[in-house]
This record gives structure tokens, C-alpha cells and sequence, in this order.
């Protein structure tokens, strides 16, 4: 009997080969790029969807949805849609309901399960089965011209994927089949790009753009460990959902507390953050991502920076 090694204590030794199949297989899932869905495609649990195909701009697929198709309305019952910044702008001055009345009246709060931030979902009428709030049997969608997003969409997803070891990312969409939809047996073709147009996607995901940055950035921490591997704040977190969901509390928020004080927006820009929305988003994105990753999205006023450097040196000792 041979005398123990210093590794029996750590067990047995795979053989040589199976250790490097270890290492490539540790090697591949740490190259995977780090995949994000904001819209998933999938609304219901109401049947295992097709498996999904991932489609770039040019990608053609074949569907169409038309009021007279067998399956008219099927799919607003019993759906999971998260709401969009924009979606809420949107569906808000259509209802000329403020933000916060259009949350409690037509949403819940949930949570973004990759990001681990919160979100607003759009109420259906019941549990298990119930319509939209928003659908009427006969008419089909009341709030067709600012449907959300999600709507828009059907029946592709859209997804963004980081590679790990960059800061670049892309989207990409995947078409899901439904069993219950029969918009994927009509003849119709289109490219991704042609159908988002007819959509009218195209502004939402420019709006959106910002918040899905944020989704896709936390997931890429929360993955990774991020810097310190912390969660974040209960605060920070009611901050975020604010500014993604009531544009009316953050304009309260930028104009009646420190906010103008602290960082440097210029004369123009703050006249025109009293009545441009869509402005006003971009604004709360911008100072998200410095809260929460700092990012160099928007800058101190040098008074304030001054102020902090000094205090800085003297917490560190410097004089
Ligand atoms: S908002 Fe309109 S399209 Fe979307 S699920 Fe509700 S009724 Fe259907
Ligand atoms: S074709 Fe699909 S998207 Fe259109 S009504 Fe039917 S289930 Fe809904």
C-alpha cells in the first residue's frame, strides 16, 4: 500500500483527458454570451410553444393576424406582459390618467426575474384564463394604437445578448409558436424588420432603449457577481421602478429636490424636461445607470464634485 498523496484528501483525480473536457466545458459556459429577454414571446402556460427560432433583421416568417381568424382574441387572455417605460407613457395619456392612477387601476408590481428589478405587469380581468383588461370580446383590443409593446411584438420575442468578456451587445428576435395561434399558418411573408415597421415598434425600443440597457447590465452583474457581488438597495430600487414607471414623480422628483442642484443640465435641457416626456426618461435612464453601475452618463455639478473630493480626503485622511 502506497503512502496517501497530498491530493487524496481532495478525493479522487479525474484522468487527464476527462479534466480537459472539464476545462473546455468550464471554458464554453463561461464564453456564453449572456442572453437577456425583455419581450419573451411566450404569454400564456396554456400549451409547451413550438421551440423557438431565432430571426435577424432580414429573417422572413410567415403570419398574419386578421379580426375573422379562428383564434381572434385567444391570445389576450391569460398574459404575462411586463410593461415598457413608453408602454405606460403611452397607454397613460390615452386613459388621460396620471401615471400612478393608470398603475394602480391597470397593473401589479412584480419583479424582473434575471435583473432582480422591479417591474409593472398588466392586470388580466381573473386569475387562470381571465381576458386583458384592456380586450373586448367582440371589438378585440380597445387600446389598439398604444397597445404595448409585448402586443406589438407577438408573436416574436426580442432578446439582448452580451458576450461576457465586452462591453458590446446586439439583439436579436425569436418567433414563438403558440398552439392556439393560427396567424402562423397564413401565407403572409415578412422580414423582422418589415413587421416591426408595421408594428410601430420602432420608437418604443428607441425610448426603451435605456431601461433595457439597465436589464440587460444587472443581469450581467448579477451573473458575474458585478463589482462586490451586492444586490441593490430597497431604495435604489424604488428609485428605478419611479423613474420607469411615473414620469410625473420624476419630473416632481428632478424639480422639487436637489436634483438641478447637483448635476450639471443645462438651461435649455431643464426648460425643455418640464414638458418632453420622452426627454425626461432618457434623463432617469442616464442617472440610473450612474447610480447603479457609475457610469459617466451624467455629470456633477463642479461645485458638487469639489465638495465631494474634499470631503473624500478628509474621510481618507488626506487634509
Ligand atoms: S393590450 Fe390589447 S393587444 Fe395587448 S393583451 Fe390587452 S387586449 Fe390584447
Ligand atoms: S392570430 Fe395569433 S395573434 Fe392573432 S388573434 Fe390569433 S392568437 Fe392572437
Amino acid at each position: 500500500m502506497s503512502a496517501p498523496s497530498e491530493n487524496d484528501s481532495e478525493g479522487p483525480i479525474a484522468p487527464e483527458h476527462e479534466m480537459s473536457e472539464m476545462a473546455e466545458q468550464i471554458a464554453r459556459q463561461q464564453a456564453k454570451p449572456i442572453e437577456v429577454q425583455i419581450f419573451d414571446g411566450i404569454r400564456t402556460d396554456r400549451g409547451s410553444p413550438v421551440l423557438p427560432v431565432r430571426l435577424m433583421a432580414d429573417d422572413m416568417f410567415a403570419f398574419r393576424c386578421h379580426k375573422g381568424i379562428g383564434c381572434w382574441n385567444k391570445c389576450c387572455h391569460d398574459t404575462d406582459i411586463t410593461l415598457t417605460p413608453m408602454d405606460i407613457l403611452r397607454l397613460s395619456r390615452r386613459l388621460e390618467l396620471r401615471p400612478r392612477d393608470f398603475l394602480a387601476q391597470y397593473t401589479l408590481p412584480a419583479i424582473h426575474e434575471q435583473s432582480n428589478l422591479p417591474v409593472a405587469k398588466l392586470r388580466m380581468r381573473s386569475a387562470g384564463g381571465g381576458a386583458c383588461v384592456f380586450m373586448h370580446e367582440v371589438d378585440g383590443c380597445t387600446v389598439y394604437p398604444d397597445r404595448p409593446a409585448t402586443c406589438r411584438y407577438y408573436p416574436l420575442g426580442f432578446a439582448t445578448v452580451k458576450l461576457r468578456d465586452s462591453e458590446g451587445k446586439a439583439d436579436f428576435h425569436f418567433l414563438v409558436k403558440e398552439p392556439h395561434c393560427l396567424g402562423h399558418e397564413e401565407s403572409k411573408l415578412q422580414s423582422v424588420d418589415a413587421f416591426r415597421r408595421e408594428q410601430g415598434v420602432v420608437d418604443y425600443d428607441r425610448v426603451n432603449r435605456g431601461w433595457m440597457d439597465i436589464l440587460m447590465k444587472m443581469v450581467s452583474w448579477r451573473t458575474l457577481g458585478g463589482p462586490g457581488g451586492k444586490d441593490v438597495a430597497p431604495q435604489t430600487q424604488k428609485m428605478f421602478f419611479m423613474v420607469s414607471t411615473d414620469v410625473e414623480a420624476f419630473r416632481d422628483f428632478v424639480f422639487k429636490t436637489r436634483f438641478l442642484e447637483t448635476y450639471q443640465i443645462d438651461p435649455e435641457m431643464t426648460e425643455r424636461l418640464k414638458v418632453e416626456d420622452e426627454l425626461l426618461l432618457a434623463l432617469g435612464f442616464d442617472w440610473m445607470k450612474n447610480v447603479l453601475f457609475n457610469e459617466p452618463t451624467i455629470a456633477l455639478r463642479e461645485d458638487v464634485l469639489h465638495q465631494a473630493i474634499a470631503q473624500k480626503r478628509e474621510e481618507v485622511g488626506g487634509g
